[in-house]
């Protein structure tokens, strides 16, 4: 079994027709149960929840109190190579795109990581562009061997890779995989990936499960909003993380809902999503699965993200850049080879006082390997 089983029983459903026959009452008898199901959480995805986002927004708070507490945890992200195989019409990285490509050296992590470690961060997201012949398996565990020395977490955001190189990785120390669908609905999928290896939809989409096979201690999934209608991409995201928490119950499940950056080639959105739909979509995600993670990264403006705080965000990234060694190195603004531009640029230092004045208690550390 794999999640593309359940995508499969939903890929041609008429959610339009579906919104058509949401009633109030439906909602507001969803917003009363315990446990909400997968046409109720649809249902909360539908024009017609809007008049109960404030309903909506009590229930998420209070859940997200009672299993999370006022905690935020945060983290960064290090890019160390910008090399990439593959053609994702919406990425800076895309290998059509004429950038200076780059790749750290081991001496270049270690002052990256140094650097990053002095601001209290615990936690670190380490990315490169998806190439296995510049960023091989091993470069990667190097890097990771390096991260441990300052980090009591390290996760991956790198290309798909099969099961053994799951187990080798997270037997080297790493013990949290990002790895975002993007986008769930096929069709479009080969659209926006033209090509390379992550134009494979199946490897990419059974990819958590891989990792999780081999006891991945948190996996972080999700989609790019932008890419294709919202409300169908957020219900199957809604439906593979429950997948993934009823099947691997002992790791932690999260989400990510990135909304499409600029990006060098200027790619068009296929729609917008708007700040409110980013609202409902936490709301009803929330409500939907209680335990769920969910991460809110600085592509986000700061205003924004400090109005999402109290309605169910669990993770933000603080301090961020989206260039290989940006931490460290001194960008010429005229010369950026980003991989999307950021929106919220606290430094870390800020993030933590912002959190605090808000009464939330910021989480720079909550696990390490013994
Ligand atoms: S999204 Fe990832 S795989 Fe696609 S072009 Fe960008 S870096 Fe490469």
């Amino acid at each position: 079994m794999s999640f593309y089983d359940v995508y499969k029983q939903y890929k041609d459903f008429d959610i339009q027709n579906f919104f058509g026959n949401v009633e109030s009452q439906m909602i507001q008898k969803a917003l009363n149960v315990p446990n909400v199901s997968e046409y109720q959480f649809l249902s909360f995805l539908s024009s017609r929840a809007e008049p109960f986002l404030e309903q909506m927004a009590t229930r998420s708070s209070q859940l997200t109190r009672q299993y999370f507490g006022k905690t935020i945890q945060l983290y960064t992200p290090m890019y160390v190579s910008n090399y990439c195989e593959n053609e994702c019409v919406y990425c800076g990285f895309n290998r059509k795109n004429k950038i200076q490509r780059k790749k750290l050296s081991f001496d270049e992590v270690k002052k990256e990581a140094e650097f990053i470690s002095q601001t209290g961060l615990k936690h670190i997201l380490l990315l490169t562009g998806s190439s296995r012949a510049q960023s091989p398996v091993g470069y990667v565990k190097e890097c990771v061997k390096i991260l441990q020395k300052y980090f009591s977490s390290v996760s991956l955001e790198v290309y798909t890779l099969t099961t053994d190189e799951y187990k080798e990785l997270i037997d080297a120390g790493v013990d949290g995989l990002t790895v975002y669908q993007e986008v769930y609905d096929e069709v479009v999928y080969s659209q926006v990936h033209q090509a390379g290896p992550k134009s494979d939809y199946l490897f990419r989409l059974d990819a958590p499960e891989r990792a999780l096979s081999q006891r991945m201690r948190t996996v972080n999934i999700g989609v790019l909003l932008g890419l294709s209608q919202w409300q169908k991409e957020v219900f199957l995201l809604g439906l593979h993380a429950q997948y993934l928490q009823d099947k691997f119950f002992d790791s932690e499940i999260s989400i990510s809902l990135p909304r499409l950056r600029p990006a060098k080639g200027m790619f068009q959105p296929a729609c917008v999503v708007e700040d409110k739909s980013i609202v409902q979509m936490i709301l009803a995600l929330r409500i939907f699965l209680p335990r769920l993670g969910i991460t809110l990264s600085t592509r986000e403006s700061a205003q924004f993200r400090e109005n999402l705080l109290s309605l169910g965000i669990t993770r933000m990234s603080a301090g961020s850049t989206t260039e290989v060694g940006g931490h460290t190195a001194i960008v010429d603004e005229n010369k950026k080879n980003v991989q999307f531009e950021i929106s919220d640029t606290r430094s870390v230092l800020q993030m933590i006082k912002f959190l605090e004045q808000k009464g939330y208690q910021p989480v720079l550390k909550d696990w390490m390997a013994i």
